[in-house]
């Protein structure tokens, strides 16, 4: 699904990515982990094209298309889905209209006619259901006052209701108490399936205990140290980094 090769990004100048390598099968979960600062959300980033970074070698094959010649939402529209690390609020419009908006920009993008009232509420009773997402939530309006474990249970609802072939959730140091590294994971774990794909990001390996991931690697100086099963997660949880 999703081939890096020897990317190099920077940012004003200042090498970040030096030679990523990744590959990523349907079905497949990795977990990306590594320490504060070594290039983690610049990857997540520059995988769906968010932010002035500067590829200057290396390319990111997803589907078989070249996704460097691609703009974000072009991205997107292709099934790359990234969670945002700080929602904004849109007061006036409810996490359910902000989603039909959503799923009918990427319908659009595909030449579909939007989605019928009647399609939309059964694909919203299906998926609330799945999450356990109470009504009420989805006429609230976007992230306005949202707690934390809501603003992750909206960009779970969000996941599910688009259905993206890869999505990229970039769990960072903000917000991630247990009940919100709960919603995360299970969300995770009831909307893989053989098609799809996942990658998640975090240096808490606490995540893994929830999330069982096929591949773990280990980001640090912009390059992809090392990689293994969720048993690397456990060793890093005991070792730390620097052995490595
Ligand atoms: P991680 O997510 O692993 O903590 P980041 O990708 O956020 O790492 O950051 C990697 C490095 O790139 C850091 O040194 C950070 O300061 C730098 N960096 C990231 N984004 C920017 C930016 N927009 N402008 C300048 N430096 C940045
Ligand atoms: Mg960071
Ligand atoms: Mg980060």
């Amino acid at each position: 699904m999703l081939t890096i090769k020897n990317l190099h990004a920077e940012i004003d100048g200042k090498k970040i990515l030096k030679g990523i390598n990744l590959e990523i099968k349907k079905g497949e979960v990795h977990a990306i982990m590594g320490p504060n600062g070594g290039g983690k959300s610049t990857l997540s980033n520059v995988i769906t094209g968010r932010e002035d970074y500067q590829v200057t070698e290396g390319s990111i094959i997803f589907e078989g298309k070249d996704l460097l010649n691609l703009a974000p939402e072009e991205r997107a529209n292709e099934g790359i889905f990234m969670s945002f690390q700080y929602p904004v609020e849109i007061p006036g419009v409810s996490v359910s209209n902000f989603l039909k908006a959503a799923i009918n920009a990427n319908r659009m993008a595909h030449g579909l006619e939007d989605i019928s009232a009647k399609e939309f509420l059964q694909k919203v009773n299906e998926k609330s259901k799945l999450l356990e997402i109470k009504k009420d939530f989805l006429s609230r309006s976007l992230n306005e006052g949202f707690s934390g474990g809501e603003k992750k249970r909206n960009e779970i609802f969000q996941m599910a209701m688009l259905e993206p072939k890869l999505s990229i959730l970039d769990e960072t140091d903000s917000g991630l108490d247990i009940d919100a590294l709960r919603i995360v994971s299970n969300g995770v774990n009831k909307l893989k399936n053989p098609n799809n794909a996942v990658l998640v990001i975090t240096h808490y390996q606490r995540l893994l205990d929830y999330i069982i991931p096929d591949v773990v690697h280990v980001l640090r100086d912009g390059k992809i140290i090392k990689s293994g099963t969720k048993e690397l997660a456990l060793e890093l949880e005991q070792k730390g980094y620097d052995w490595l």
